[in-house]
């Protein structure tokens, strides 16, 4: 065989999970605790060759260098915004375009990384819905994202949100092992409840994530507490429309007993009225829950404008009047277009993808 063939064989070695390093590590014969040092070495010294694992075997180094390689992503550009939110453009082996937010918030730095390329739901607001899906990321491409921006910015991400493009629920499997490998207390360590996922709402991964077993937070993005207006925004709500989205989400906090995040981004005229926030209101008054309103980001690919600041603050009052939980989410990034999708669709029009 050829070298190029080889090279072009390899994998990556980050979308392998602990339990596959161990597997191969032992049936190429060698002792069980090099997978911890090969752990080890990918997530907390962070080495980007396998000729840099000093203390394993020599020919368990040849071995790994024979069947892997660590090239995931390659940076392409990025934006900070004046509050310090910075925009990540990378580029994929096959140079699809995703993109990668680092937020400084007060509780430390958050990461929102991104799961497709693409996104099949197709809600009418979003920049990445206009986009169909083109492939789910492997576990380690989303992987490589943390390890990345962690590089390019040499700051330590606390918080991890799945919330950039794609539909995390759609590449499930992939979704579990990237969560699982980042929670590894021997490597990047993140603690469960600092991760969230957010979906549209596939239910019966709603009711998958609840059996998990790991404490990781969900958040549905809800948007609108009644069939209509949702099915406009979302058509997923065809599929799985409020009642049986609730169902489930009610599911969900009888299997986990944990709080669930409803997100609702606040659209002019769509979704912002004070009939919209008494129906929220209806909607998930007994359910442990709270509500995340988010000023929507206005798209060119989208017709929707952001509610006026008065009727963001009216809602608030009725859901908080309620006794909902809720917070009207401070807006980061806006002068860098970091809503979901924007920055990709900019670049590929300026080089013409
Ligand atoms: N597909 C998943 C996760 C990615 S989208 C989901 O839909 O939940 C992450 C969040 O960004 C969702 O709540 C989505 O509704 C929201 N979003 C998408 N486009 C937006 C925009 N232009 N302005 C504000 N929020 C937006
Ligand atoms: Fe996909 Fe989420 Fe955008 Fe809807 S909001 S199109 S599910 S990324």
């Amino acid at each position: 065989m050829s070298l190029g063939l080889l090279y072009v064989d390899k994998k990556l070695i980050y979308d392998l999970s602990f339990k596959e390093i161990q597997d191969f590590v032992i049936l190429s014969g060698f002792k069980r605790y090099c997978a911890d040092q090969i752990w080890s070495f990918l997530y907390r010294r962070k080495v980007k060759s396998f000729f840099d694992m000093h203390n394993l075997p020599n020919q368990l180094i040849q071995l790994l260098e024979e069947k892997y390689h660590f090239k995931a992503l390659e940076y392409v550009l990025h934006h900070k915004s004046a509050d310090k939110t910075t925009k990540f453009l990378f580029s994929l082996k096959d140079k699809h375009l995703i993109e990668v937010v680092l937020m400084y918030q007060y509780y430390g730095i958050s990461i929102c990384v991104t799961t497709q390329v693409g996104c099949n739901i197709g809600c009418s607001f979003c920049a990445s819905g206009q986009l169909s899906k083109k492939r789910n990321l492997t576990s380690g491409e989303i992987v490589c994202q943390i390890l990345e921006a962690e590089r390019i910015s040499k700051q330590k991400v606390k918080h991890v949100v799945v919330m950039g493009i794609g539909e995390p629920f759609d590449n499930f499997d992939h979704l579990k092992k990237f969560l699982f490998v980042i929670n590894n207390n021997k490597g990047i360590s993140i603690g469960a409840r600092h991760i969230t996922v957010s979906t549209s709402g596939i239910v019966p991964k709603i009711l998958s994530f609840s059996k998990l077993g790991i404490q990781v937070n969900l958040a549905i993005s809800l948007h609108a507490a009644d069939d209509t207006i949702r099915s406009k925004l979302m058509r997923i709500n065809n599929v799985y429309g409020v009642e049986k989205l609730i169902n489930a989400v009610r599911e969900y906090v009888k299997v986990t007993n944990r709080r669930v995040t409803f997100e609702y981004i606040m659209i002019d005229g769509v979704n912002d009225s004070i009939e919209s926030a008494l129906s929220l209101v209806n909607l998930i008054k007994d359910i442990k829950s709270y509500v995340n309103l988010i000023p929507y980001n206005q798209v060119i690919e989208a017709p929707y404008k952001r509610s006026k600041i008065e009727n963001m603050n009216k809602f608030y009052d009725i859901l908080k009047k309620n006794k909902i939980q809720v917070t009207l989410r401070k807006e980061m990034g806006h002068d860098i277009n970091a809503a979901c999708g924007q920055l990709r669709s900019q670049h590929s029009k300026n080089i013409n993808l």
